[in-house]
């Protein structure tokens, strides 16, 4: 037997109904080794720290149970996705589009682009945001990004953004975040700061 047929399939995950219907659409059979530990994990509630490598699939990991689990779209943000650069921002925010099933607004907020426009969308409101951490930071102090019905924090390739200098603001949108959350951390390795922001502000991940 190959290591795929080991695999449990999508079905005995405990995903929603519609989210396995949208995985049918896509195409995906069966999870790849972080899916099938993440998202029994995740479903349960858990806060997630998980050190993986770029494409073993680690989108999908998180964004499938996390879909199963939001209500229904309301338009105040319930899901915040940090990555370091407008390219995974981009890259996320269109595979989370590949799962909607509920007809969330799902939007990226990346600096570099145009202001009016983040501005307006945020005016009208985003279920889930994905965006780069400066311009994040930048909207959570004009007040344009209200971040007190955020249940899920995610921070992907969390030791890239170390490296682009983003840690500073992560810790200040981390601080900013009062209510009560989920915390998702993904990194390929686990420098000291990334372990401490983990210590810090994850509970028993
Ligand atoms: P990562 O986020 O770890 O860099 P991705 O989530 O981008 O990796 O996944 C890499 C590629 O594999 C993407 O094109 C994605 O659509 C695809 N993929 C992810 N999970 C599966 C799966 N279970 N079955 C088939 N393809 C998948």
């Amino acid at each position: 037997m190959s290591d795929t047929e080991q695999l449990p399939l999508f079905s005995e995950l405990g995903l929603a109904a519609p989210v396995l219907k949208a995985l049918q659409d896509v195409g995906y059979e069966r999870p790849s080794p972080i899916q099938a530990a993440a998202i029994p994990h995740l479903m349960a509630g858990h806060d997630l720290l998980g050190q993986a490598q770029t494409g073993t699939g680690k989108t999908a990991a998180f964004a499938l149970p996390l879909l199963s689990r939001l209500e229904a779209g309301n338009r105040n943000t319930q899901i915040l996705v940090l990555a370091p650069t407008r390219e995974l921002a981009l890259q996320v925010t269109q595979e989370l589009i590949s799962f909607n099933t509920h007809d969330l607004s799902i939007a990226p907020i990346y600096g570099g682009a145009s202001m009016t426009e983040q501005l307006r969308r945020l005016k009208k409101g985003i279920d889930i945001v994905v965006g780069t951490p400066g311009r994040i930071l930048d909207h959570i102090r004009r007040g344009t990004l209200d971040l007190s019905a955020i249940a899920y924090l995610v921070l992907d390739e969390a030791d890239e953004m170390l490296n682009m200098g983003f840690i500073e603001d992560i810790e200040e949108i981390m601080h900013a975040m009062t209510g009560p959350k989920r915390v998702l951390l993904f990194s390929a390795t686990m420098p000291d700061r990334i372990a401490a922001l983990a210590r810090n502000y994850m509970h028993e991940p």
